[in-house]
């Protein structure tokens, strides 16, 4: 409720007009699956939806079973769609509603229909009935059958309900028009024969309804108010109006109102298609953590809390569109950083013996990094013995290695720097152990040695480490629109059976969802994970590994640039901060609200640090000060000492004045910059002097959007019809034909309310 009246969706605009005007005192929406497969995240949107708006506005939600279809249902369907609603956190009103208790009802509404001259029993064959259809550009033509009488057609529905006939002998259909512009208008079928079982209603049917005729009945029975359903039903909008008006029925009516399917990339989204996965066994049931069901996505370890702020974010429209599934995955991230504990995990052991250290401590170390607002710490055991990832130690490393290498210590997260003495191989020349030495005076947070390391590793110490397994999940697909199997990511499970864990996680169990340092965020597996047989799944990476991946080719370019810092610090491949450094960052965060990988990255770097200062001193806009430290002026500092600099913080702080004024685009910012780290060009003076300033005057504009729509007029068609992809093609070029000068948020607003004129 607490959302302002712009930010509100359509549809939460629409129940907020009804309920002023006075046409419905209370609203009833549905959330109406068929129980004939897993529900999947596009169902998570609908529930949300449902459940969401009916919650916002005081009314109820009805969780419905639409099981017109009796091949397809079967129980296990309906227990899973009742688990997902609750995991998710709704309740529905009542009992769970089944379209199958209304069977007796929507029999007695079609002997209306019959009675009032408005269906008949249909006896063409199937492929006769295609052809008096008609096409789009050419009418159809009415049935002969269409004659017969009130009693005549309601003695061949009994008949037919009774199972006197073969399947496709007769159907039931609405008498509308068979010239009717909309296809779905000429005559729909209301009833066909099917001699099935049906789960819940047993043998008593041989008749089955369909879809537009059941739907809409089954809301007006139940007292729905707003029928929310996906684009592809809003064709089936005129049946929906002509069932409830012909039937004259009592008010309140409900009314159906359509909003845009949820479409995420690399992944399937239809129960067909999931079925047939599971079915050939290319994922382990529904529940397979790789699956984008919500069984799958629960077992994987993602939160309820995750999956519906994805929904929010997402929003409502009335176009379809295809969500990147980094966006999923960035909410569950999102989600888990500010409360699950750190701990470690060595997912492929090498063994280190570290000769100089005898007996046993107890470290102790925080569950939570400083950022994280929880409480709470275990005790890790060390001794002689430890193992560390075999991929943090490196006897030949590559350049920018700042792991473990023969010459090149690292600190042991949480205890002691150690230097590599011996290097142990097998006959294969494979490395089987190393022998280390630790400095006793190093141990974190009271470290006097003086020596310096690049990073800090995770390790687990030989003899109280726990023996789990670990799966490793990756996206199921492995192309943008998979089709189905044949799209298989074939890397999509990793199993490492021995993976090394410290033993509090085990032990004390201080939840059930882990980062563990370095890896990832991991949830202990609902089903199989016992004890003395530990299982964890992967749920999501630290940071979004596909994003690189799938980086178009003119990108890849900038990136050979040398990477900013922020990425090796992701990794965790740095030393604990200084008591300096600390109170630096503390500031940043908390004072300033920098983001904690740009505060970090700030407080750890002395010279970006007081660049940084000087700059805001100018101009105060933080964030975005730092934002451009970070990435832009760090590049700069890699190659140049800070005398060197051919800007000043001050004409950084201009720069970012110009940025936050709209005098410029961030675009143009780049290019602003780019003259002034190479040319020593000011920024004001250059905007000025090349004629950059950002155009945010509407008068100026439109004429531009005008020519470009003038220009594609097929496009625009296309755009109508709801493939508002295109919307993108038309901001960019009339960006283009501005030089990338034009202000986006305007000309966003603009192509807009053009388009839709
Ligand atoms: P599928 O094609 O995956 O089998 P469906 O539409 O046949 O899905 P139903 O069980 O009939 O599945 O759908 C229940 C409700 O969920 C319907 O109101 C439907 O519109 C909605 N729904 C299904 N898929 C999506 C989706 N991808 N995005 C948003 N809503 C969806
Ligand atoms: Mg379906």
């Amino acid at each position: 409720m607490a959302k302002s009246k712009e930010s509100k969706d359509f549809l939460r605009r629409i129940v907020e007009e009804d309920l002023k005007s006075g046409k419905y005192k209370e609203i009833v929406t549905r959330f109406p699956p068929e129980p004939n497969g897993f529900p999947h995240i596009g169902h998570a949107k609908s529930i949300s939806i449902n459940f969401g708006i009916a919650k916002d506005y005081n009314g109820k939600c009805h969780l419905r079973m639409d099981d017109t279809n009796p091949t397809t249902e079967d129980t296990k369907y309906v227990q899973a769609l009742q688990d997902a609603v609750e995991w998710l956190g709704f309740k529905w009103d009542g009992d769970v509603r089944y379209t199958s208790d209304y069977f007796d009802r929507l029999y007695g509404y079609a002997q209306d229909l019959i009675r009032m001259g408005k269906a008949y029993v249909d006896s063409l064959d199937e492929e006769t009935m295609r052809e008096y259809r008609g096409t789009v550009t050419s009418p159809g033509k009415r049935s002969e059958y269409a004659n017969r009488s009130v009693e005549e057609n309601l003695d061949l529905l009994e008949r037919m309900k009774n199972g006197e006939f073969e399947e496709g002998a007769h159907v039931l259909r609405a008498k509308i028009d068979m010239t009717s512009p909309n296809m779905k208008m000429r005559d729909p079928l209301l009833y066909r024969i099917r001699h099935a079982h049906h789960y819940r209603a047993g043998d008593k049917w041989a008749i089955y309804p369909m879809y537009d005729f059941a739907h809409c009945l089954s809301d007006y029975i139940e007292g729905i108010t707003h029928s929310f359903c996906t684009l592809e039903f809003e064709n089936n909008r005129d049946i929906y109006d002509w069932v409830i008006d012909t039937l004259q029925l009592e008010p309140p009516r409900p009314y159906q109102y359509e909003f845009a399917r949820l479409n995420i990339n690399y992944t399937v989204m239809s129960k067909r298609k999931l079925l047939e996965l599971v079915e050939k066994k290319v994922v382990n049931g529904w529940d397979d953590p790789r699956m984008p069901t919500i069984a799958g996505y629960r077992r994987r370890g993602y939160t309820p809390e995750s999956i519906l702020t994805f929904c929010e974010q997402i929003g409502i429209a009335k176009a379809n569109s295809v969500v990147d599934v980094s966006q999923l995955e960035f909410c569950i991230r999102d989600d888990l950083n500010p409360k699950v504990p750190r701990v470690m995990c060595v997912m492929d052991p090498l063994k280190v013996t570290i000769t100089n250290y005898e007996g046993r401590e107890e470290i102790d170390a925080s569950y939570y990094p400083h950022d994280v607002p929880k409480e709470g710490s275990r005790k890790l055991p060390f001794a002689k013995e430890i193992y560390i990832n075999r991929e943090d130690f490196s006897e030949n490393p590559p350049k920018g290695y700042f792991r473990l290498t023969p010459e090149q210590p690292v600190r042991l997260k949480y205890a002691y720097i150690i230097t590599c003495k011996e290097v142990i191989k097998d006959e294969n020349g494979n490395i089987v152990e190393i022998k280390v030495e630790y400095a006793p005076d190093s141990k974190s947070g009271s470290d006097t040695s003086g020596i310096k390391v690049k990073s800090a590793i995770q390790w687990v110490e030989g003899e109280s480490a726990k023996k789990v397994e670990v799966r490793l999940y990756d996206r199921l697909f492995k192309v943008e629109a998979p089709q189905g199997i044949e799209d298989i990511n074939p890397d999509s499970l990793k199993v490492v059976k021995d993976a090394l864990i410290e033993p509090a996680v085990i032990t004390e169990k201080p939840d059930e969802r882990f980062q563990f340092e370095r890896e990832g965020y991991f949830y202990a597996d609902p089903v199989d994970y016992s004890d003395d047989a530990p299982v964890f799944n992967k749920i999501v990476s630290l940071k979004d590994s596909w994003a690189k991946k799938t980086k178009k080719p003119e990108k890849q370019k900038q990136e050979v640039k040398p990477q900013p810092k922020k990425k090796a610090q992701i990794d965790g491949e740095v030393a604990p901060m200084s008591a300096k450094e600390q109170a630096l960052y503390e500031r940043y965060t908390k004072e300033l609200k920098l983001n904690n990988t740009v505060a970090e990255m700030l407080a750890r770097d002395a010279k970006l640090s007081v660049f940084f200062d000087e700059a805001i001193a100018v101009h105060n806009s933080p964030v975005n000060i730092a934002n451009l430290v970070a990435n832009d002026v760090s590049r700069e500092l890699k190659t140049k000492e800070i005398a060197k600099l051919q800007f000043t913080p001050a004409q950084v702080a201009a720069l970012v004045k110009m940025i936050d004024d709209e005098t410029i685009s961030t675009k143009i910012a780049k290019e602003v910059f780019e003259a002034m780290a190479t040319e020593g060009a000011d920024p004001v003076v250059y905007v000025e002097a090349k004629g950059l300033k950002q155009i945010s005057d509407p008068a100026e504009i439109l004429p531009i959007i005008d020519e470009v729509i003038a220009k594609n007029p097929e496009n625009v068609q296309k755009y109508k019809e709801g493939n508002n992809k295109l919307f993108g093609f038309f901001v960019g070029q009339v960006l283009k034909a501005t030089g990338g000068k034009a202000n986006p948020k305007v000309v966003n607003e603009l192509v807009k309310q053009q388009l839709e004129a």
